[in-house]
């Protein structure tokens, strides 16, 4: 595993007692956000409106880049703001965010009035930055540790809480795809479908989902894979995206499809943004670790699958992450 030294967690009923307490709670999910981040940020907010009432806008939800189309479906997808509203706030809530500046903007704590920063994530590698901090790298996804939370506030999980909840499981799991998978994340998932919450329906509108002009896009990328050793690679330029008309985000889901192949043990997309830096996600087959990876180029994620940024152009990033790539796919012992 890693080097990552692990602090202490919170108890979870410390958090719940945290929660229980706050009168005006500002949420908020990282940046560029998943089905994770959407999913645990809508969770949180309908397991606390069931929890206790609070008055109107007591809860206020944010990320920084909105909430993308295909997780519109969810319930209360209308009410995430992209900026925080004024302070004070009692407590701030982070979700599925390993570092500070994974949340982009609104994490401005000279602006929070005081409020106690209750850090909620799955990463192995997050920095503990809260004042509290509720970190379970062996939970799949934040929306897992949300069911956990609910049953710590008390809090029931009515049907719109089990919708965002049981999305952030299944787009974090690739459709229940990934080696964390267990009996326990199954039984969580049935008492969210027991809920309300439709599995088939949220599998379609989120890993299936997939505009021509994202496969176009695709095309275009696996149409010059790179290889080296155990590492498959593919480089995704403005240039490309404009020519297949693809969205930002289309890229999402294309390293875990390279990692299909039998002749990759690690896989990365490389793909530069408008802004001219290099956003990158990695994905490695059990038993390499990518976490490590992504968090020595200043991001972070999960042994199976991580990402971060660097500067571009995307030549200059490539000469500078594939030998890390090459080196994460050789097994430990052949170091
Ligand atoms: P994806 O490749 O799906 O964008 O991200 C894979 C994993 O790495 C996710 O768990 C995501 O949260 C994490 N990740 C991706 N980019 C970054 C980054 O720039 N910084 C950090 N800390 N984590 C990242
Ligand atoms: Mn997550």
């Amino acid at each position: 595993m890693t080097a990552i030294p692990q602090p202490e967690n919170t108890a979870l009923a410390e958090v719940a007692s945290a929660l229980r307490s706050a009168g005006r709670i500002l949420a908020m999910c990282h940046i560029a956000p998943d089905g994770d981040a959407i999913g645990s940020l809508l969770g949180l907010a309908w397991v606390l409106r069931s929890a206790g009432a609070r008055p109107p806008g007591a809860i206020a939800l944010v990320c920084a880049d909105g909430v993308p189309e295909q997780y519109r479906y969810l319930p209360g997808a209308h009410q995430v703001l992209t900026q925080a509203p004024p302070g004070p706030w009692d407590a701030v809530v982070t979700l599925d965010a390993s570092d500070t500046r994974r949340l982009g903007d609104p994490y401005r704590p000279e602006a929070f009035g005081g409020a106690t920063v209750i850090n909620v994530d799955h990463h192995v590698t997050n920095l503990y930055f809260g004042d509290l901090n509720y970190v379970d790298p062996g939970a799949v996804a934040t929306s897992e540790i949300i069911v956990a939370l609910a049953d710590a506030l008390p809090a029931e999980i009515a049907s719109e809480a089990a919708i965002c909840l049981l999305t952030g499981i299944a787009t974090d799991t690739l459709g229940f795809r990934t080696s964390n998978v267990t009996p326990r994340v199954l039984l969580t998932s049935v008492r969210l479908m027991q809920a309300g919450a439709d599995l088939s329906d949220i599998i379609a509108r989120t890993l299936t989902y997939r505009p021509l002009n994202d496969m176009r896009l695709w095309g275009l990328a696996l149409g010059d894979i790179r290889q080296a050793g155990g590492a498959a690679w593919v480089a995704v330029s403005p240039e490309m995206r404009a020519r297949a008309g693809a969205a930002e985000g289309a890229e999402s889901g294309l390293a875990s499809f390279l990692l299909g192949a039998p002749e990759a043990d690690v896989a990365a997309v490389l793909s530069e943004n408008t802004a001219g830096n290099v956003e990158i996600s990695f994905r490695s087959k059990p038993g390499f670790d990518v976490s490590e990876v992504a968090l020595a180029l200043g991001g972070g994620g999960h042994p199976q699958a991580s990402g971060c940024t660097v500067p571009g152009p995307l030549a200059a990033a490539e000469a500078r992450v594939v030998p890390l790539l090459v080196a994460a796919a050789t097994p430990r012992n052949a170091r």
